[in-house]
């Protein structure tokens, strides 16, 4: 990739980050900045989830295997996308410079075996420093088999997991949106006066399946999802993606620059919501009724909001009186720092603090609006001082990513995982009783009360005797009980 298209990448103009006086683009990346996500990783991510599409990796086998299937993204249909897919160079392929070659084999074979909508193409750090020409390999391939074979310049050392997210929706407008005409929306017998309107979600990953949450609410409303970028989405549908009226970004930064150009390019308003808590997804059913501008639609989702809000209270009622009063530290990043605070409020749990390292400026204001001025933010989440902020703000809950899981457990600390590996939805109004049902459960477990009890070898023997254990489990000390 060209610097220049790199640094116009860093330097979006949609993201708050660059809005700020100081602030031009992202930070480059430093040695070792991979760890926590490199930006190969971010672009397959991003895009893993178009499930009819072979996703191939270009390189050595770790990179396939850093980043392949690591969200619980769910299709509806085709699994292809669950195969992982590597050209895996080894040394003899560097030096004999076999990469270009392997792949265009690598293609042939996803297309003769698998039949796709489509076939991806990444490039990473050894294929980008070799310099293999992945643009021309790609349009060869194209030309010979007729299938779209679509490359993604991602190498690991062109920045952060954010950025990777950024180059995969820029590859989506670059060689696949606009590619199709949807079809005519399908006329609903029961209401065949409906005016249909197309949208897109842009980063919506369909995580443990909680877009289907939110589709039936569209459906009812009238709004037909062109396409989900990427959850469960398919390579026919990010074609028609440049038809859709307003586009929502359901996740913070990741793929702002898609919305931005498809307002440029098609002219359609985009805005930055979420579905997490009733009162965000209200609001950004809200949102599309107002961006629509169409009055029959306002009004029909006053009336769905009406409905459902007073539904989900009732559903939550006897969860609410489970969760009364307790206290959760949550550490998590982007819009999930204050939406997923919204949506625990509304259950009755009082946040004592939350991670904003991910966080836009905007998210950081939502969250002291939500929290109060007094609101601590948690800018790095080391494991240490997660337990000690636990500690201090006497916390029940420790509601975070999974890699967080045995930092809690350790601590003896209920743990509820919120991010992208987690195995239920929490998005619509649905998500919310899944999110209480789920609290309730990890606070209520009996496994807290057997592991907080002391160790049987400290407490009374048959013989009457106490033995105290050392640091290392060596018996230190024998005491007698009685007397
Ligand atoms: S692309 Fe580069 S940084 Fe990313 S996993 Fe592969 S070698 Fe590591």
């Amino acid at each position: 990739m060209k610097a220049s298209d790199l640094a116009a990448l860093r330097d979006e103009p949609a993201c708050a980050h660059n809005q700020q006086a100081a602030k031009s683009g992202c930070a480059r990346p430093v040695p070792g900045a991979a760890a926590g996500g490199c930006a190969f990783d971010g672009a397959q991510i991003a895009l893993l989830p178009i499930a009819d599409v072979a996703h191939i990796v270009h390189g050595p086998i770790a990179c396939a295997g850093n980043s392949w299937d690591n969200r619980g993204t769910r299709s509806s249909g085709p699994t292809l996308f669950k195969l992982g897919m590597t050209t895996d160079l080894n040394e003899q392929d560097v030096i004999m410079g076999r990469g270009e070659k392997r792949l265009f084999h690598g293609i042939k074979q996803a297309i003769d075996q698998y039949s796709p909508a489509a076939v991806f193409v990444y490039s990473t750090c050894v294929t980008a420093l070799i310099g293999d020409d992945l643009g021309a390999v790609c349009k060869a391939a194209t030309e010979r088999w007729g299938v779209p074979v679509i490359p993604i310049d991602s190498a690991g050392f062109y920045g952060s997991k954010n950025l990777g997210n950024r180059i995969a929706g820029e590859a989506m407008v670059k060689y696949v949106v606009g590619g199709r005409e949807p079809e005519p929306p399908p006329v609903d017998p029961a209401r065949p006066a409906l005016k249909v309107h197309d949208i897109n979600l842009i980063g919506e990953y369909n995580i443990a399946g909680e877009l289907w949450n939110t589709l039936p609410l569209f459906d009812e409303l009238g709004l037909r999802v062109l396409c989900s970028l990427s959850g469960d989405a398919r390579f026919r549908e990010i074609q028609t993606m440049h038809r859709a009226e307003v586009n929502m970004v359901v996740c913070s930064r990741a793929m702002l620059n898609v919305a931005r150009k498809l307002k440029e390019r098609y002219g359609a308003p985009w805005f930055e919501g979420s579905f997490y808590g009733a009162q965000e997804v209200s609001n950004s059913l809200r949102q599309f009724a107002e961006l629509l501008n169409d009055a029959d639609l306002r009004q029909r989702t006053e009336a769905l909001i009406e409905r459902e809000e007073a539904r989900i209270d009732a559903e939550l009622t006897p969860w609410r009186e489970r969760l009364r009063g307790k206290r959760a530290l949550l550490y998590t990043g982007g819009v999930k720092s204050w939406s997923i605070v919204s949506a625990l409020q509304e259950l009755g749990v009082t946040v004592v603090a939350t991670g904003t390292k991910k966080s836009t400026e905007e998210d950081k204001a939502r969250i002291r609006e939500l929290m109060g001025a007094e609101a601590h933010l948690i800018e790095d989440g080391n494991p240490r001082g997660l337990l000690d902020l636990a500690r201090t703000y006497q916390a029940d809950i420790l509601v975070a990513g999974g890699r967080n899981l045995y930092t809690a457990l350790k601590a003896r600390l209920p743990f509820l995982d919120i991010n992208q590996e987690r195995e239920h939805g929490y998005a619509g109004y649905q998500g919310l009783v899944t999110l209480a049902r789920e609290l309730t459960r990890s606070l209520e477990s009996p496994i807290w009360d057997a592991v907080r009890r002391p160790a049987p070898w400290n407490v009374l023997s048959s013989f009457g005797q106490k033995t105290v254990v050392g640091e290392g489990g060596n018996v230190c000390e024998l005491e007698k009980a009685h007397g």
